[in-house]
Order: C-alpha cells, then structure tokens, then sequence
C-alpha cells in the first residue's frame, strides 16, 4: 500500500518517533448507565514504515494498561509527545524501539471520558440512558477517530471493528453510523460494526441515542453515473426540530446535482444525515451530523473533502474552501462561486500548517480560501472555468488523497496560468 504521505521521523531523544501503517483496529466499547462510566479495550495491528523508531499513535482518553506483542507496557510508555508542531497537536509514542517493516500487535485497556483535546464533546448520560457522538472536527488537533480509539494520522486507512454494548439502560436505543456492516442484537443494546477498509481516522461516523430521540426517514434515489438506487437514511435527533420530509427532499436533490455535476459517487449504497440541535455541522464519508443550515455544506464534502481526502491535515484547507465557496451557507460572508480580483499586495495567509505533524485545518479557510479561489477563478475567466476545473480534479482524484501542491499542478496545467504567487501568498503566507 502506498504510504507517501506518513509524516517524517520525528526526533525523540537519541531515538525518532515514526508513523506506523494500520491495518486493523479492533474496540470494544462498553457503557454503563448505571454508573454513568464507560470502559473500552482496542487491538491495533500494525507494520512499522520505512523507518526504524518508536510508534507514534493517538488516543486521547486514560489508559489504563498497555500490551505490546503480548507484552505488558508500562502506561507511562506510551505517553503523549509534542512531534514539533505543538503540545496541542501531540501523539502518544510508544517508548519502544521497533525495527522497519516489522508485525507487531498493540492493545489498550481505557477509560473512556470527554476525549483530552479542545472543544471536545463529553459522553452524555442519561437516566437509564446514553447520548454518544463521535463528535470529530478539522479545526482542531486529535479530533478525530483518536478522540475515543488509538488511530493512525489521516493518511493511513484501516479496517474499523466496533463493538459496542449499553449496559444499565432502561430502554432501547438506536445506532446511526456510515456503514452497511452494522449488525444489531434485538433489544436496542449491543452492536457490532465493520467500518470499509479504505476508511480514515476522519472517515467514521457514529451517534447513539435513546431510540425514542431520534426520527429517521429512508428512501432512495436514482444519481447519475450509478446503475443501483442510492439509499438515503435522514434521522434526526428530538431537539434539532427540523421538517426531516423537508431535508430528505433537499438531500435527495443535492446529491442528485452533485453526482452530475462531478461525478464518480466514490462511496457505498447509502448516503446518512443525521440532524442535530447544534448550529455546526460535520462531514464524514457519504455521511454527515449537521444542522439544516449546513446540510448543502456537508454534502458537498462527500466529493470534496470525504470523495477526494486530504492526504495530510495541513491540506484541509483545500475542501473547507471549496466547500464554502461553491455551497450556501449562513456562515459565509461572500455569495456562491464568489469571482472577485485577488491582488498581490493583500497581507499574506498561512492556509497550510507547515510542520509535518500538524493536526488541523487552518480556520482561514472558510474566509480567507474562499478569496483566494474567487480571486483565481478571476484570473482564469470566471467561475464556470474554476468549476470545471475542480469537476476534473475531482474525476482524477476519486476515492483518493489529494494534496495542496497537487492542486496547484492541477490548476496551472488546466488554466495555462502561473498561479504560484497566489499560491505562496495566500497558502503558505510568504510575503
Ligand atoms: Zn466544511
């Protein structure tokens, strides 16, 4: 499998911390009503890379005990350790020095709490109940599957084993997650999930709730480009409040639009909304959790950001900026496919974190991407260009990780144009 965009060693004393390849993670997650405490054990096979060193893998909960190999770890040997881009973005690090391309098994025994990272959401509990969202985002470092089970930076995919069990609930609950391999015990209470292989640690989504606080509608559509129905399961939970017929009908029309205008639909049979209360959304493959205002966001991102991946965090920007400059939303200030002359002598803009190891989307995105893909949609003629130029991007990079230099190679060579100084400028801040 091709491993291209692992980060770097990094140091770590004498020795160097390095990205392993995941091939499997397998967790067991267990939650008690009773005691409003949740447990949670995980198996990660893996190959060390090219480089001899330590593995480096998140999770951002407690352990409480560490095997390698089968054998035990001590806890304070797999701590947290800043990779050079900040204590915020810091990975775990297993204190062991493991030879390239070896085997080797990890398991973890932890609590499973309010992940340790910024703005992360905590387990919601309920008398004889369980609220439970994976919660991810791009804006912030180790908010992604690391929050609740040891994953691998978002290069690498992995298979995705869940097992999940509610103990200590009084009622059924029910599962929402973007998978066709969930298998569920009768009884609202145990679940065992397989997630695709080709899945990112920015790829699962996963809510659970009390069955009745969530609504779902299913149906299915025709999209161009695809011989079988799509499956659409809407669900929203009690206090989102939205018309679901309403959204069903706006998602079916998006996805119908999207799929003809870009073309591949590079996800499975299904595509999932589940609607909430809160006023953000959150993008996941063929899926995401959102409120109403966002949904034409984040199905957007099923192309752009989930259909092509951003193969490192750093290039993140990338689908936050398109996302918000070909959809609406009330978050933005400018209009659909904003065309609008970018100078050169604007202060400069970092939307590419340059350390390695760095965790998330630059914030600017949203403000600062959308400007400078207006501006250079200016600069090659209008936004009809720039949108056919992302439509063919997109058709070559289907089902794969893309890069920020790779779409400023993609650009240039559509357009004929030198866009390197807008490049330099408004991506990597060199004024
Ligand atoms: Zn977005």
């Amino acid at each position: 499998m091709p491993h291209s965009f692992a980060p770097p060693p990094a140091p770590y004393g004498a020795s160097s911390a390095v990205a392993p390849r995941v091939s499997e993670i397998r967790a067991e997650l267990r939650f008690d009503a009773a005691s409003a405490e949740a447990r949670a054990v995980a198996t990660v096979d893996f190959t060390t890379g090219a480089f001899d060193g330590k593995p480096a893998l998140d999770l951002r909960q407690e352990l409480l005990w560490v095997r390698l190999d089968g054998k035990q770890v001590s806890t304070d040997d797999f701590a947290h350790h800043d990779m050079g881009a900040g204590w915020a973005a810091r990975t775990r690090v297993l204190d062991i020095d493991l030879p390239a391309d070896s085997h080797h098994r990890l398991e973890v025994g932890y609590e499973l709490a309010t992940p340790d990272c910024e703005a992360a959401k905590p387990i919601g509990w309920t008398k004889g109940g369980v609220d439970f969202d994976m919660w991810m985002s791009d804006l912030y470092p180790g908010r992604y599957l690391e929050m609740w089970v040891p994953a691998p930076l978002i290069h690498d995919r992995f298979a995705l084993h869940l097992d999940i069990t509610l103990d200590g609930v009084d009622r059924p609950h029910k599962l929402v997650a973007n998978t066709g391999g969930v298998d569920a015990t009768p009884g609202g209470r145990h679940w065992s999930l397989m997630y695709p292989a080709h899945y990112t640690a920015l790829s699962p989504m996963l809510v659970i709730a009390p069955a009745e606080r969530i609504e779902t509608r299913r149906s299915a559509l025709r999209i161009p480009g695809r011989s079988r129905s799509l499956g659409l399961v809407v669900a929203q939970l009690a206090d989102a409040g939205a018309d679901l017929a309403a959204c069903e009908a706006d998602l079916s029309a998006w996805l119908s639009y999207l799929s003809a205008r870009y073309e591949p639909w590079p996800h499975g049979d299904t595509f999932w909304a589940l609607i909430w209360g809160a006023s953000r959304g959150m993008e996941y493959d063929a899926a995401t959790t959102s409120a109403v205002s966002a949904l034409e966001h984040e199905v957007f991102h099923s192309w752009f950001g989930r259909g092509v991946k951003p193969a490192r965090a750093a290039d993140g920007w990338i689908d936050e900026a398109l996302a918000s400059w070909s959809t609406s939303s009330r978050r933005s200030e400018n209009p659909r496919f904003l065309t609008e002359e970018l100078g050169l002598d604007d202060p400069p803009v970092e939307l590419y974190p340059p350390h390695p190891w760095s965790r998330n989307t630059a914030v600017g995105a949203y403000s600062d991407g959308v400007r400078l893909i207006g501006g250079i949609a200016h600069l090659m003629g209008g936004a009809d260009r720039m949108r056919a130029a992302l439509a063919d991007w997109y058709r070559a990079n289907a089902g794969k990780m893309v890069t920020t230099d790779g779409l400023a190679a993609h650009l240039k060579a559509w357009s004929g144009l030198d866009i390197g100084p807008w490049w330099a400028r408004y991506v990597h801040g060199r004024g």
